[in-house]
């Protein structure tokens, strides 16, 4: 196939934040370099002042007491704190209940662990909610875990309060562990964070996965975390010795500013509340689109199957004819099949630009 450059893509297939990591946090560590003192190791599980200001975060966000000592991990990011808890806690054998769509990581460090992803659906006319009689159905006497992601990625759905309060008794009932993967909890834009872990009988059997990558626009300082009980914390603090070593040191300072400083998000998530609001009303005026309305995250998964293309071939031609990139459902498992991802962490501006070249090629882009 015959390479060509292109000079004006539109970056819509990106997960992270368009915005760069705040001022006030950069100054911080300007300083923390200059004095000198944080090119060091670093204790395994984090500075301690961080899992302490950790801690008060997670107390504001949850309403949950968390012991900084033993039930918090400073991690390099939310990726690494999914590998550690997913290695502490599957064996070879152990199924783990994997949403469809979902993060590619998960699959990924499951089979890593020696165990079996099982998937359960994400599906737009379930509103990409978990369907509690088909999580039951799936549940065996190898399940072992259960990964729930909300806001989601790549859906954008959150998982509703009801919704949670059932899973929460299923989780007890079946004794499963529940990996809640909250990195995107600051990005909501209706309603309010609520944490499974929080729910009564369930902070023991919960790991919740937390970062700096979305909340504060930190995606390359690397910076995540962990709470959950302490005999898992441990030994996700073990792997992570054996693994790491430690957490990088400006990169916890970075976290620490951030966390002490001003721990205001409410322009950024008032921004990406505007641009969703406008790419979905724009995406279902386009003909042959079908778009929700996400709750969370900065992505939205309009339904293309009207098209009667495979979401690989949709992009690959989108691609071509609008130099705008995006994922293509499938990518995220076969329930994602006939969707694509995309990213509304670009600019209001970049989304007008999209949606106008989308538009004008879509007659072309089936036949063509
Ligand atoms: N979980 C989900 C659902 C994500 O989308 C991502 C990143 O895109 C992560 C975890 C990992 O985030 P990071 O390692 O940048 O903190």
């Amino acid at each position: 196939m015959q390479r060509t450059e292109m000079t004006d893509v539109i970056r819509l297939e990106v997960g992270e934040p368009d915005f760069n990591t705040p001022d006030y946090i950069l100054e911080a560590v300007k300083a923390d370099l200059d004095d000198g003192r944080y090119t060091h190791y670093t204790p395994v599980a984090g500075y301690p002042d961080l899992r302490r200001a950790l801690a008060v975060a997670i107390h504001d966000d949850t309403g949950l007491t968390v012991d900084p000592e033993g039930e918090v991990v400073v991690t390099v990011g939310g990726a690494s704190a999914l590998y550690t808890a997913i290695m502490a806690v599957v064996d070879p054998g152990d199924e783990v209940l994997v949403p469809d769509p979902g993060y590619p990581q998960y699959t990924q460090q499951v089979l890593l662990a020696g165990g079996t992803p099982v998937f359960y659906g994400l599906r737009e006319a379930n509103g990409f909610q978990p369907d509690l009689a088909e999580l039951r159905s799936l549940i065996t006497a190898r399940s072992k875990m259960l990964i729930l992601n909300s806001p989601h990625n790549p859906t954008g759905g959150t998982i509703s309060n009801e919704t949670q309060a059932s899973i929460a008794a299923l989780a007890q009932e079946r004794d499963l562990l529940v990996l809640a993967d909250d990195v995107y909890h600051a990005l909501m834009y209706d309603g309010a964070y609520r944490s499974i872990a929080a729910l009564p009988g369930m902070f023991e059997r919960t790991v919740t996965i937390n970062s700096f990558s979305k909340t504060y626009a930190m995606t390359g300082w690397r910076l995540g975390y962990a709470f959950g009980p302490q005999p898992i914390i441990w030994e996700m603090v073990k792997l992570q010795s054996f693994i790491l070593s430690c957490p990088t040191s400006v990169s916890q300072r970075a976290a620490l500013a951030a966390l002490t400083q001003s721990r205001a998000t409410e322009e950024m998530v008032a921004e990406y509340r505007r641009r969703r609001d406008w790419l979905v009303a724009a995406l279902n005026d386009l003909p042959g689109f079908r778009c929700h309305r996400p709750a969370g995250a900065f992505y939205v998964f309009p339904n293309i199957s009207a098209f009667g293309l495979s979401s690989e071939e949709f992009c690959a031609r989108l691609l071509q004819a609008t130099h705008v990139t995006s994922v293509p459902g499938s990518a995220f498992g076969p329930t994602g099949e006939g969707h694509l991802r995309m990213s509304y962490a670009t600019s209001m501006e970049s989304l007008q630009t999209a949606v106008e070249r989308i538009r004008a090629a879509l007659p072309g882009l089936v036949s063509g």
